[in-house]
């Protein structure tokens, strides 16, 4: 999953960045308010860490202008202590939750991974949809008692389409999401890159499915019963 993090503060930012690397999240930061806006209207990112006081522009006002754009992303604010009142503006205007600094990274996870499954299907850290659980901490694919290990990429790739289940994502979304768009890659890795995930789903005998919209995209579904 991927979060972002607008902070103007260098040193806090690569401290936020490393606990969460290691927590296996894939993190990007922007150190102002400007560009962690048009970072978070790109809409790659699961979740945004997002402090007040920035340059440029402040993070109540990038709260006020995606939410009135209709932006569901969770955002939770990164307050000083002696800043009380900021915690109470910023869910008033629909942060989704606040870390008061210094935190530690325990809490800061903790925050992070409840946000995360107020919307999606995680267990345990694990992800669940329909007959499938990906582990992101082992990059595992589990159908019952089958299981097979993912390369990073295909489990981003897979990691997306079941957090999109039953909804088509182009090829442009998922070539952003999954790669980047600073990522000299071609489109066509794609396609390279769903053919392996079927031989995997396959393997593990899933009726999870991977379907192609021609000149669409792709999207998870389940297979339907064969009848007889
Ligand atoms: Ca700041």
């Amino acid at each position: 999953m991927k979060i972002l993090i607008v902070e103007d503060e260098k040193e806090i930012a690569d401290g936020i960045c490393k606990i969460l690397e290691k927590a296996k999240y894939q993190v990007d930061c922007a150190y102002d308010g400007l560009s962690g806006l048009d970072y978070i209207l790109s809409e790659i990112y699961d979740l945004v860490l997002l402090d007040v006081m920035l340059p440029k522009l402040n993070g109540f006002d990038i709260v006020k202008n995606i939410r009135s754009q209709g932006i569901h992303i969770p955002v939770i604010m990164l307050t000083a202590k002696s800043q009380v009142d900021d915690k109470i503006t910023g869910l008033n205007i629909g942060a989704d939750d606040y870390v008061t600094k210094p935190f530690d990274a325990g809490e800061l996870l903790a925050r992070i991974n409840a946000r995360l499954r107020g919307n999606r299907e995680i267990k345990d850290g694990r992800i669940k949809v329909y007959d499938i659980i990906l582990d992101p901490t082992t990059y595992m694919l589990y159908k019952e008692e089958k299981s097979v290990k993912m390369s990073k990429t295909e489990y981003c790739l897979l990691e997306y389409l079941m957090m999109n289940k039953n909804i088509i994502l182009s090829k442009e979304m998922i070539f952003n999401k999954v790669w980047g768009y600073d990522d000299d890659s071609e489109y066509n890795n794609i396609e390279v890159y769903v053919s392996f995930l079927r031989k995997k789903l396959k393997f593990v005998n899933a009726k999870t499915i991977i379907e192609t919209k021609k000149g669409v995209g792709y999207l998870l579904c389940e297979k339907e019963e064969e009848n007889g």
